[in-house]
C-alpha cells in the first residue's frame, strides 16, 4: 500500500521517542519493486556523521551497481531526497538518525533519536523496521520519581530523553517552627505533615499522563521516604514500581537516567525471558504455539498470534514475491511459483515482524534463549 497524503512527510522538529514513531502505519507501506531507501545511522557527533556519511555513500555505490536498470533513476531520486537528513548537523541529545525515503513517490521520514543504533542501508520493497522495532522492545517510556520526605521530582524518560513532569516539597522548618512545642509533639505533627505530603506525591504519580502504558516506575532517592510512599500506592500502581534506587537528593538527572535505564531494561530482559519461557512451555505442552516460518507465518495472516517472540540479530534468509507478497524462507526462486511474479531476497523476520504490526499481535525481541535459537530464532504464543 501506498502512504497517505499525510503519512508522506514526517520530519519531526525534536528528537522523537521510539514510542511515538507509528511502526504500524509504517508496517503497511509497501510497493511491489525496491524503491524504498532505509537508513540507519550515528550521528553523535561531528566525526561520528562523517563516519556515517562515508559509510552511507559506500553502501549507495555498492547497490547501484547491483541494481536493474528500471530502479536506478528511483534509486537516484531517494539518494536526493535524502542528501539533506543524512548531512545536517546533530541536535543536541542525539544519537542516530532514521531515514525511509522512497524518491517516485515523494516519501521522506527523518527521526532523530537519543538511542543508538547499527548502522544500516537497505534499499527494499518497504521501510526497514527491524532495528526500530528492537529499540521499541527495549526502551518503553517510565516514570521516574526523585523524592524524600519533603521534596519530590517527577519525570518521564522516553527513549532516553529526560523530562521533568512535576516538582513539589513542603517546608517542615518552616511550617513548624513557631511556638514553644514540645520535641514529642513537634515529632508527631512532623510525621503528620510528611505523610500528607508523601500522599499527595502518591496522588501525582497516579495522575502522570500515560502512565498505564508506560512499563513502570523508578523510585529513587535516600532514605525509607520511597518505602513508604510506594505503602501509600493502589494495588495495580504498586505492580508497577520495577526498582528502588539509593541516591542523593542532588543527583543529576542525567545520571538518574542512566540508572533508570538499567532498572528498566533488566524488567524488560526479565518480561522477554518469561515470554521466552511461556512459549518454551505452549510448544514442549503441543499447545497453543507455532514455530518454523511457514507456521508462524500463516498463523499471523489468520491474526491467531498473541505474542511473536523473535531472536534478537537473528537473520533467516528468505524470499518474497513482489507481486502477490508471498515470503517464505529458504533459497530465492527465478519468479514466483504462486504466480509468477518478480521476487526479492528478505530477511524473514523483517516481513514477520510487520505482518505482526500489521494484525495487531505483540512482538518481543528476546536477546539469548537456547531453545528459540532451536526452533530457528522465532515462534509464537497463538490466541487460539
Ligand atoms: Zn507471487
Amino acid at each position: 500500500m501506498e502512504p497517505t497524503p499525510e503519512f508522506k512527510t514526517i520530519l519531526p522538529e525534536s528528537l522523537v521517542p521510539v514510542t511515538d514513531i507509528d511502526l504500524r502505519s509504517l508496517s503497511e507501506i509497501y510497493d511491489e519493486t525496491d524503491i524504498y531507501l532505509s537508513i540507519y545511522m550515528k550521528s553523535a557527533g561531528r566525526s561520528e556523521l562523517d563516519s556515517s556519511r562515508s559509510f552511507i555513500s559506500s553502501r549507495f555505490r555498492a547497490m547501484e551497481k547491483s541494481l536493474p536498470s528500471d530502479l536506478r533513476e528511483p534509486f537516484a531520486s531517494a539518494i536526493s531526497l535524502v542528501e539533506e537528513a543524512v548531512g545536517s548537523q546533530p541536535w543536541k541529545g542525539e544519537r542516530s538518525r532514521v531515514i525511509f525515503a522512497c524518491g517516485p513517490l515523494s516519501f521522506l521520514h527523518v527521526y532523530r533519536l537519543g538511542l543508538e543504533v547499527e548502522p544500516l542501508v537497505v534499499l527494499d520493497t518497504s521501510p526497514f523496521l527491524l532495528p526500530l522495532a528492537r529499540l521499541r522492545d527495549d526502551y518503553e517510556d517510565y516514570g521516574l520519581l526523585l523524592l524524600d520526605s519533603q521534596e519530590s521530582r517527577l519525570f518521564t524518560i522516553r527513549s532516553h530523553i529526560l523530562q521533568e513532569e512535576g516538582r513539589s516539597s513542603i517546608d517542615l522548618m518552616n511550617k513548624h517552627k513557631k511556638g514553644g512545642w514540645s520535641q514529642m509533639r513537634f515529632n508527631r505533627l512532623r510525621k503528620g505533615a510528611i505523610k500528607s505530603f508523601l500522599g499527595e506525591v502518591a496522588e501525582d504519580v497516579m495522575g502522570l499522563e500515560r502512565v498505564s502504558s508506560m512499563r513502570g516506575l523508578v523510585i529513587a532517592g535516600p532514605g525509607d521516604a520511597k518505602s513508604q510512599l510506594v505503602e501509600m500506592l493502589p494495588p495495580q500502581m504498586k505492580d508497577k514500581v520495577m526498582g528502588m534506587l539509593d541516591v542523593p537528593m542532588g543527583t543529576a538527572p542525567a545520571e538518574l537516567m542512566k540508572m533508570g535505564d538499567q532498572v528498566a531494561l533488566e524488567k524488560e530482559r526479565s518480561l522477554s525471558q518469561k515470554t521466552a519461557a511461556d512459549l518454551r512451555s505452549a510448544v514442549l505442552k503441543g499447545q497453543l504455539s507455532a514455530y518454523g516460518t511457514d507456521q508462524v507465518r500463516d498463523a499471523l495472516m489468520q491474526g491467531r498470534v498473541n505474542s511473536l517472540v523473535l531472536l534478537n540479530d537473528f537473520v533467516i534468509p528468505g524470499w518474497i514475491c513482489e507481486k502477490c507478497q508471498h515470503f517464505q524462507e529458504g533459497r530465492q526462486p527465478e519468479s514466483c511459483p504462486h504466480c509468477g511474479g518478480r521476487t526479492s531476497r528478505i530477511n524473514v523476520l523483517e516481513e514477520l515482524y510487520e505482518l505482526a504490526q500489521r494484525t495487531g499481535a505483540q512482538v518481543e525481541v528476546v536477546h539469548e534463549d537456547e531453545f528459540l535459537q532451536s526452533l530457528g530464532g522465532v515462534g509464537a504464543i497463538l490466541r487460539y
